[in-house]
């Protein structure tokens, strides 16, 4: 032992190397969620429902009505590296429409719980299902269920007691998975999302398509009304800006909270934590706002997918852009505008 004798360097078994891997990809009860709402959405579902039991580590259901997983096909979904979205590096190189495309989560998410997989695509007689168990696959059976998938995860690290010690409290997860699942509703208010903890429902979006109700049915109707639209558009104005086009919901000032977490921004439909977004959100208030208030926003940005580096962070939080400063300001100004126009700023904002 000590420093006399050097460590013998050992292979390590596939189960290991599985259980590894598999926790990069699932971190916690939210990682999951958000890996199953992106392939029920990447699925074209128009309903999606979450439910989760004792913060997602008893179990976590996301049931959807979207295309399905044909019968033969469900032992493919839950291999390593296996996805119906992409075929080689050159469909990376053209840019992805879908949110998933490495194959890898539902196999992650396999291996470290006991996972079942119900699905029967639309117009298909049966159902089919499929359970894996700590990275075991079983037999897929018949199974009666809705048209659409329903993927059930249990036990959550049920084989890997190190990563279920590192987890918060149970409430500290389960707000974490609200946080999840609220960013996808608010991003796609065209599909219906409803989240369930331990059986009572948390909230239910319509699915209308209309922002303010999605707003409305997770922020309560005080927020939702008194919200004001944010609508720029640089295609038309025809504006010398990178950003093709500004628009969500903004609170008036007094509508605020303690933490930025109700100022959500999106770049190109994607939830992003980007510093730069929030303060130019938070710079158009000109000084409206309580220290250390923050008020609730959605706001989408679009700007060309060249413009911008997504790949910046793992889990995609963050992106990069060509022109930061430009796109700041351009925000800044349409938040700005919205505010001035419902007498909300007196004087015009600076404009950069
Ligand atoms: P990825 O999303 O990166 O392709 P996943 O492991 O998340 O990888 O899923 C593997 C495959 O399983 C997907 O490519 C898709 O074909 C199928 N799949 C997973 N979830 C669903 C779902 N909810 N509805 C339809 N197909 C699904
Ligand atoms: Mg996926």
């Amino acid at each position: 032992t000590g420093a006399d004798s050097p460590p013998t360097i050992r292979q390590l078994d596939d189960r290991t190397v599985q259980q590894i891997a598999a926790g990069e990809v699932v971190e916690r009860p939210a990682s999951v969620v958000k890996e199953l709402v992106e392939n029920s959405l990447d699925a074209g579902a128009d309903r999606i429902s979450v439910s989760i039991r004792a913060g997602g580590t008893e179990s976590i259901r996301v049931r959807d009505d979207g295309v399905g997983i044909p019968r033969d096909q469900l032992p493919e979904a839950v291999a390593e590296h296996a996805t119906s979205k992409i075929g080689d590096v050159d469909d990376l190189a053209g840019g992805v429409a879908t949110l998933g495309f490495r194959g890898e989560a539902l196999h992650a998410i396999g291996a470290v719980s006991r996972l079942t997989v119900r699905s029967r695509p639309r117009g298909a007689e049966v159902g089919a299902g499929l359970t894996v168990e700590g990275g075991d696959a079983g037999e897929v059976t018949p199974v009666g269920c809705p048209e659409g998938t329903t993927v059930e995860v249990r036990d959550l690290f049920f084989n890997t007691p190190a990563r279920k010690k590192f987890l918060a409290t149970e409430t500290t997860e389960t707000d974490r998975v609200g946080t999840v699942v609220t960013q996808y509703a608010l991003a796609n208010p065209g599909v219906a999302v409803s989240l369930e903890v331990d059986d009572r429902e948390r909230f239910a979006t319509p699915g209308d398509g209309n922002l303010r109700s999605a707003v409305l049915s997770i922020y309560g109707r005080e927020v939702a009304e008194g919200m004001i639209e944010v609508s720029f558009d640089a295609t038309a104005a025809d504006h010398d800006t990178p950003v093709d086009r500004v628009h969500g919901l903004v609170s008036e000032p007094e509508v605020n909270r303690a933490t930025r977490e109700y100022l959500a921004t999106f770049v190109n439909d994607r939830y992003v934590t980007v510093s730069d977004l929030r303060n130019a959100v938070l710079s158009a208030y000109g000084g409206q706002l309580a220290p250390e208030r923050y008020p609730f926003a959605v706001l989408f940005v679009e700007l060309p997918t060249e413009a911008v580096d997504a790949n910046v962070h793992p889990r995609k939080l963050e992106v990069r852009f060509d022109q930061p400063e430009a796109v700041q300001s351009a925000v800044e100004a349409a938040v700005s505008d919205a505010l001035l126009e419902h007498g909300i700023l007196r004087s015009s904002a600076p404009r950069g």
